[in-house]
């Protein structure tokens, strides 16, 4: 600063407290109002004629005040929703490195594909002999993916990962069911580090479950398992490659346990972006293992939705899949819509997300089955060099091992430096990261788990190692007060979470609308 107070040419430090601006804007970063605090409600957007008086045929129930809608011009609705839509970070921004959630890029194939009317504009209660295309890729896909993970039958209608836990556990407890055993298999094992989706999906399926300790090497060991299984059990239910990024070592030995104990192995597939085209667990003795087509086959994962999570199944598993299913009768194609036989029925409305199944199928066939290979090894090439890259800074909690497609650390590098990894992320958030995957899994201490995936080039990988290298170099020279406070430069700054959880806002009051 000069003596006036005012900033120079050679201030490069960021003001500490953000100043404020007239508008409330910063830069070219547009604050945006709720549409109801923008628009009046006493005009409208369109011009309209005056109605023609009519004779009321409510009786007296007419609303007596206005219904509050929000009146905007053409250009102010359109930028309203430009300007949402840019608050939203997005991986066609730039590196999104969350573990587990597999943000990859969506070739624009894949879209282009989708767009196509035959698979855009149908109805899924259009006849069946004016779909037959459609039919015939559900077909196609559900084909490649029995084929990519050597299995029997696959579901396609589940819309999420987590729908897909819960399909691949009624076609288990369907299975127990019909050996007579519902009443004495009433267990589910699953490991201290699964994904939450995990025990919630076995409890919704009403199993209780049973947790597995993973050792110290960060996976489950065959001897745990089979301390843990018994009569009561009726499935383990277990990620591979896990959420600490390692490969289930034990995986067939821990199958083959199962099966002689009379259980069932359900696989959490999320992660199958790291063996598409390098191992196939029906091979390994999965008996249902769920795909999420928007992981690992690039379909966008919508705000929460649309997603698809079709599961694969074994042979002794395939008669209890759900309706509808696609079945070729020579030429032709047709949906079989009724349960018959011991199928445990139908899970949702329709067959499925079939927008996610042309994308999933054009990502197939433009990669080939050498591109599907390719892309599995460079997501854990990708994440290897993130690994190399960091590893000598901050701390891991297995050893300095290989992972595969993502890369896990821990908080002891942080140790007496009193920051936490949320100062890590939010500090990221300045250098304009979106953090990775913080605090999970549950198993290991101040996690941070990154997933580049196979998306990220060279120079992408290499920009986001010297940045974390950065933060860590600062926080070794001791400059640690200033990530308390970031970020600085984001519109929003750190936000009181303990006060969000315990007061928590969740409804819209009207305020007075900006305008008008
Ligand atoms: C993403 C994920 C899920 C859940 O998938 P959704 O499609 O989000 O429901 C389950 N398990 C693991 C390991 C995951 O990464």
């Amino acid at each position: 600063m000069n003596n006036q107070g005012r900033p120079t040419a050679t201030d490069t430090a960021p003001p500490r407290a953000a100043k404020k601006t007239f508008t409330t804007n910063r830069a070219l970063q547009l604050e945006e109002p709720l549409i109801f605090e923008h628009g009046r409600p006493d005009v409208t957007g369109v011009d309209l004629d005056e109605p023609e008086t009519f004779a009321s045929r409510l009786g007296g129930l007419e609303r007596e005040e206005t219904i509050g809608l929000p009146g905007l011009s053409e250009p102010e609705a359109l930028r309203h929703y430009v300007r949402l839509s840019q608050k939203n970070y997005s991986i066609d921004a730039g590196i999104y490195p969350l573990g587990s959630c597999t943000m990859k890029h969506n070739p624009r194939i894949n879209e282009a594909m989708a767009r196509l009317p035959g698979f855009a504009d149908i109805h899924p209660l259009q006849p069946q002999s004016t779909v037959q295309g459609a039919l015939e890729l559900i077909d196609t896909l559900a084909h490649w993916l029995m084929e990519m993970t050597g299995t029997h039958a696959v579901a396609m209608p589940p819309k999420a990962g987590a729908h897909g836990e819960l399909c691949g556990l009624m076609a288990i407890r369907a299975a127990i069911d019909a050996r007579g055993e519902a009443s004495t298999r009433k267990i589910v094992l699953a490991p201290d580090s699964a994904h939450g989706t995990n025990p919630a999906t076995a409890a919704m399926v009403g199993f209780s479950v049973r947790s597995i300790p993973a050792g110290a090497d960060g996976v489950v060991a065959v001897e745990s398992v089979r301390a843990a299984l018994g009569p009561d059990v009726a499935a383990i239910m277990l990620t591979n490659p896990n959420t600490c990024g390692l490969f289930e070592r034990d995986i067939v030995q821990i199958a083959e346990a199962v099966r002689e104990a009379g259980g069932y192995f359900y696989c959490d597939g999320a992660n199958f972006n790291a063996l598409m085209g390098k191992a196939r667990p029906g091979d390994l003795g999965v008996d249902a293992m769920h795909i999420n087509l928007h992981k690992t086959f690039s379909t966008p994962h919508g705000g929460g939705g649309p997603g698809a999570g079709p599961v694969v199944l074994s042979e002794r598993l395939a008669p209890f899949a759900p309706v509808p299913f696609v079945v070729r009768n020579n030429d032709a194609y047709a949906l079989r819509e009724q349960a018959s036989g011991q199928s445990f029925g139908r899970m949702t409305a329709f067959h499925g997300q079939m927008g996610m199944f042309v994308r999933a199928l054009s990502f197939m066939l433009s990669h080939g089955s050498d591109g599907l290979r390719q892309a599995s090894e460079d997501a854990v090439l990708n994440a290897n060099y993130i690994r190399a890259g960091l590893a000598d800074i901050l701390s891991s909690p297995f050893g300095d091992r290989p992972c595969m497609h993502e890369v896990l650390f821990d908080d002891k590098w942080l140790d007496g430096t009193g920051l936490t990894m949320l100062d890590i992320a939010k500090a990221l958030i300045d250098e304009g990261f979106h953090p990775m995957t913080m605090y999970f899994p549950l198993v290991v201490h101040g996690a941070m788990l990154i997933e580049p995936t196979e998306s990220e080039s060279l120079a992408s990988l290499n920009l986001f190692i010297a940045t974390v290298r950065d933060v860590a170099f600062r926080i070794q020279r001791g400059e640690t007060e200033a990530f308390h406070a970031a970020p600085i430069f984001a519109p929003r700054q750190r936000l009181d979470e303990t006060r969000a959880a315990r007061n928590p806002v969740l409804r819209w009051t009207a305020r007075k609308p900006i305008r008008g």
